[in-house]
């Protein structure tokens, strides 16, 4: 049995580790970040070409099952595996690990919200977690930024005032604690990614009485099976064999 493996997540890089040598699977990455943390095992690197791309790649290296790792926030990946699966009648699952719970944050559903939010609430100094393509959002604001992100965003996609915090988790208490407390920070921005490997700033904002703006996960596709757990998923691909 052959598996494709989209990760691009710790939970990818451990579910590889699970299963190889004993399940043939090759791990995809996007190929978004230089220097990735790679995944034991076999390792192909770069887009398919949209749902027809993945369709022939899946054919051509004769795929028995795909488990979908990627990042909760990953929608485009996510709706191509499970179009190209259920088109092929491929066995499919997503792993996604369970959100974080929402507290008392305010629950946006989209960057452009988060910004509304932030202006709504007059916020002046925020830690913005969103990753690299959600500082586009706040470009037009006049309040002040601490981004953090793995790689680089664009100039144009940089709001005026903001400082740079180039760095990859996972991320402690006590660093999170200093960060907000050095920078003055009075309101958080973060995705639901969910996850124990960033989840430190929450608690941290929680304990600083700082406000947390959340941009809540976008919807799974229907119908796909879904696991929460590594474990769960190497269940799954144990009992596809
Ligand atoms: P996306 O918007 O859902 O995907 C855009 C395109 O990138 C896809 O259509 C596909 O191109 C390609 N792609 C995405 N993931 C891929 C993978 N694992 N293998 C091969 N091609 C992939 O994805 P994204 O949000 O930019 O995320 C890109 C990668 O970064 C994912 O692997 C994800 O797990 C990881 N990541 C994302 C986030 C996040 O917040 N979004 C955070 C941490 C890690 P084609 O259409 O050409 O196939």
């Amino acid at each position: 049995m052959r598996v494709l493996l989209l990760g691009g997540t710790a939970e990818g890089r451990a579910l590889a580790k699970t299963l190889h040598p004993d399940v043939d699977v090759i791990s995809s990455l996007a190929g978004r970040v230089p220097d990735p943390a790679l995944p034991v095992g076999e390792v192909r690197i770069g887009g398919f070409g949209g749902v027809d791309g993945l369709k022939s790649w899946l054919r051509e290296h004769d795929i028995d099952a795909v488990v979908d790792a990627t990042h909760p926030f990953a929608a485009t990946m996510t709706a191509h595996a499970a179009q190209a699966c259920k088109e092929l009648r491929i066995n499919h699952l997503v792993l996604a690990r369970p959100p974080w719970d929402h507290g008392a944050a305010t629950v946006v559903t989209s960057d452009s919200e988060a910004a509304k939010a932030v202006a709504a609430q007059r916020y002046e100094r925020i830690f913005l977690t969103t990753g690299r393509s959600g500082t586009s959002a706040f470009v037009g604001s006049d309040a002040w930024f601490l981004i953090r992100a793995v790689t680089e965003p664009d100039v144009h996609a940089l709001p005026r005032n903001h400082q740079l915090l180039l760095s990859r988790g996972p991320y402690d208490y006590d660093s999170e604690i200093a960060i907000m407390r050095e920078h003055r920070i009075d309101a958080l921005v973060t995705k639901n990614s969910g996850g124990d490997m960033t989840k430190a700033k929450l608690d941290a904002a929680v304990a600083l009485d700082i406000p947390v703006v959340m941009v809540d996960r976008p919807p799974l596709p229907k119908d796909v099976h879904k696991a929460d757990t590594v474990e769960q998923a190497a269940d799954w691909v144990a009992r596809q064999a």
